[in-house]
């Protein structure tokens, strides 16, 4: 058995090495397999360790269950074969609430930040259709900074603009930027985005003034089904074309982007198209990746109403759409194995806040300020940040999925319970890949793997 990537050390400090009995064992089940040139990959999705079996040692481990034998005892120490009674569910719980007291959140670090909610487009599937119009006044953006000053304890901030449109309060952003520098307190940004609004002037702009290293924007097909999908009010130009010049421009400017495909059943088939034509024109640069989103169903000017047909349809399509941007080299690569999460996103995440443009903040980009639980004169101030912690405990198929320790499913994340069997295989399909370019990387380096240890990043993730 040879290790391809050690262990995270804090798990494998609390999860020490299981001494053998004479018992009947199984797998655990929150295991990832690939087949490798020299023998069979298994990855820990709990302790982050990925070893290499040679023939006969993976014959031991695909016999199970079976009754103890001394060939299984390594595979016992590291946790990739269990008693039949472990209940690993219970132990990852266990797990979690241990890691989430050893690292508590000292500061707050993460920011997303809407100086408005104001928008340039009308989307139908908008699900901030029925927020309330407002934007930052002078008076709320030195209070934000303030704010900031305040709880950031003089650690580097990270900020992600959001709206609305963000770049509809592109001043407000400068003002808050400004606002930082002049106190010393070092930033980065990124932004969701339409870019319709960018130009050369303001991408200058955005990389030395705000700092911003990624533009998220979402299509919605080619240019025509773009056109009316984003509905943009009183356009000047053609929008597709400026928005796709945008992208050209934001990555010469070495601000990189990611393109958001949304889903629906109304833009399947045009989304394939428009995968060609990105792949004509963005194929092999750097700093792009591009991926797909099924747009939500019951929100916007115009909800989707999908039957149970229709969603599966819009499933499997985007499971297809995700394989041939993957054939055309354009889908954004996965950085890293999934691992122990002992918070989802900036939803759990104590280090993160949600700014509104009325000073209110919140946990979730898609909540509106009513779910606040705060706001920048008190910080968090309501019981409402309690939800924000409780995790689903109704989805028996998360249970027995091999990435449970990895999915946090938060309860009152509206993109819970929206998994489904084809989704996970994709996932899982995609990490096999992933774990079979670690074991190359291996080989030719000709030593384990190190990567930081990725339960202690803090940063906000969504
Ligand atoms: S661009 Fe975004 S904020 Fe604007 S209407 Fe579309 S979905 Fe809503
Ligand atoms: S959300 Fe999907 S991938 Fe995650 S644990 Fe549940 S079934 Fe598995
Ligand atoms: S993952 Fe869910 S809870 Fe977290 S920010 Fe996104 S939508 Fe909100």
């Amino acid at each position: 058995m040879q290790t391809i990537k050690e262990p995270v050390k804090n798990i494998s400090l609390i999860w020490r090495h299981q001494t053998p009995e004479k018992t009947v064992y199984r797998p655990m089940k929150y295991l990832l397999k690939a087949q490798a040139e020299d023998g069979t990959l298994l990855y820990n999705v709990v302790t982050s360790e990925m070893i290499l079996l040679d023939s006969n040692e993976a014959k031991v481990f695909e016999s199970l269950p079976a009754m103890y034998s001394p060939e299984m005892d390594e595979l016992i120490a590291r946790h990739y074969v269990v008693k039949e009674d472990f209940e690993e569910r219970k132990s990852v719980q266990q797990l979690r609430a241990l890691l989430k007291k050893l690292n508590p959140s000292k500061r707050v670090t993460g920011f997303t930040i809407l100086p408005t909610t104001e928008c340039n487009a009308r989307c139908y599937y908008c699900f901030e259709s029925d927020y309330k119009r407002c934007t930052m006044t002078k008076e709320i953006v030195s209070d934000v900074v303030d704010y900031i000053a305040k709880v950031c304890k003089g650690e580097p901030v990270e900020i992600s603009w959001f709206g609305g449109e963000p770049l509809v309060g592109k001043k407000i952003i400068s003002q808050i930027c400004e606002g930082l520098k002049q106190k010393g307190i070092a930033f980065k940004s990124s932004m969701v985005s339409n870019a319709y609004l960018f130009d050369e002037n303001l991408i200058k702009t955005a990389k030395e003034e705000w700092a911003l290293s990624n533009v998220q924007i979402t299509l919605d097909g080619t240019e025509a089904v773009y056109n009316e999908t984003k509905a943009y009010v009183n356009p000047k130009d053609n929008p597709y074309k400026r928005v796709l010049k945008n992208i050209d421009d934001l990555l010469n400017g070495g601000i990189s982007v990611s393109i958001r495909l949304n889903v629906s059943n109304k833009n399947i088939d045009d989304l394939k198209i428009l995968i060609d034509e990105l792949a004509e024109r963005f194929s092999g640069r750097r700093g792009l990746g591009v991926y797909s989103h099924a747009v939500y169903e019951d929100v916007g000017f115009d909800p989707l109403n999908y039957d149970d047909s229709a969603r599966e349809l819009v499933d499997e399509q985007t499971i297809a759409i995700d394989t041939k941007l993957r054939e055309k080299g354009l889908l954004g690569s996965l950085a890293k194995m999934p691992y122990l999460r002992y918070m989802n996103c900036m939803a759990d995440n104590d280090s993160c806040r949600i700014i509104y443009p009325d000073g209110i903040i919140g946990k979730c980009e898609n909540r509106s300020s009513e779910d606040g639980i705060g706001d920048i004169y008190h910080d968090i101030t309501n019981e409402k940040m309690d939800a924000w912690y409780k995790t689903a405990n109704d989805i028996p198929d998360c249970y027995e999925c091999c990435l449970y320790p990895y999915c946090m499913n938060l309860s009152f994340c509206p993109e819970t319970g929206k998994c489904s069997r084809n989704k996970k295989e994709w996932k899982t399909n995609r990490y096999a890949g992933l774990m079979q370019r670690t074991y190359l990387k291996y080989k030719n380096n000709g030593s384990d793997v190190k990567e930081e240890d990725p339960t202690l990043a803090e940063e906000c993730e969504s």
